[in-house]
């Protein structure tokens, strides 16, 4: 049987020809590798959970490959969210915004192939999504490094947080955010919130914070001197409320 492997493209409208043009040479030169199911869609991010995309996701068998331009670090969170079966071992995942080219790319997958493949598999299938998901913008959870403080929870005025039967902080609200407010990921005490499409390689799940006890941020707002004489907490309360009430 072939391996599944799930593209996920940059979502329209992206803006971004270096993008396309990458995305459409990969699926060129991964159709010429025998042993693959591949399918393209857009981004893993943007597709609600009941979405006939996300349940080719949960019926797809592992071992698996997923190609992203997220952190693996997000797209390891959300792929958990979708498969209470996922297997780190055998889940090849690639982030397309690393410098890797396309051929570093598929010798990745090769290897992949030869450690997992069916040696009587001799092409490689496609399936195209068409339907275009909506943007969105919310928190993604590490519960590998979340400790329950439950501070996101309280933080938050939209709701987006709930505490769940283990007693753990759970996004239940996802697009109640605000579009572009990344204001929790900077209380979370363990760096455990992740915003796949924020440009700080930290928020983003693409860096560790230099102190697993300080907020995910390369700049924390504490070290902004114009505003020193204000709580730290009170100013992102602010900023929260700044957005788009
Ligand atoms: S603030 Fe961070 S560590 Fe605390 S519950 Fe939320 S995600 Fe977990
Ligand atoms: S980013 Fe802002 S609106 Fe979104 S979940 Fe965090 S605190 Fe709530």
């Amino acid at each position: 049987m072939n391996i599944p492997l799930f593209l996920f493209r940059k979502t329209p409208p992206a803006d971004d020809p270096e993008a396309v043009q990458r995305e459409t040479c990969l699926l060129k030169e991964m159709k010429t590798v025998a042993g693959l199911q591949i399918y393209s869609g857009y981004s893993l991010y943007d597709y609600s959970e009941s979405s006939d995309f996300v349940r080719k996701i949960q019926a797809a068998r592992f071992p698996m490959a997923v190609i992203s331009w997220q952190s693996v670090r997000a797209t390891r969170w959300l792929l958990r969210k979708l498969r209470e079966d996922f297997t780190e071992e055998e889940t090849l995942m690639i982030d397309l915004s690393e410098q890797k080219s396309v051929n570093e790319i598929l010798t990745v997958i090769q290897k992949f192939l030869d450690r997992f493949g069916d040696t009587a598999s001799t092409e490689t299938k496609m399936e195209t999504e068409t339907l275009i998901p909506s943007r969105r913008w919310y928190p993604v959870i590490d519960y590998g490094k979340c400790i329950s403080c439950l501070e996101c929870v309280n933080f938050c005025l939209f709701g987006v947080y709930t505490i769940d039967k283990e007693n753990r902080s759970t996004v239940c609200r996802p697009d109640s955010c605000r579009d572009g407010c990344p204001a929790c990921s900077r209380v979370c005490p363990a760096g455990a919130i992740i915003f796949p499409e924020y440009d700080d390689p930290v928020i983003s799940g693409r860096m560790e914070a230099v102190s697993s006890s300080a907020p995910a941020v390369s700049q924390p707002l504490a070290l902004q001197k114009s505003d020193s004489a204000k709580p730290e907490l009170d100013r992102l309360i602010d900023q929260l409320e700044d957005f788009d009430l």
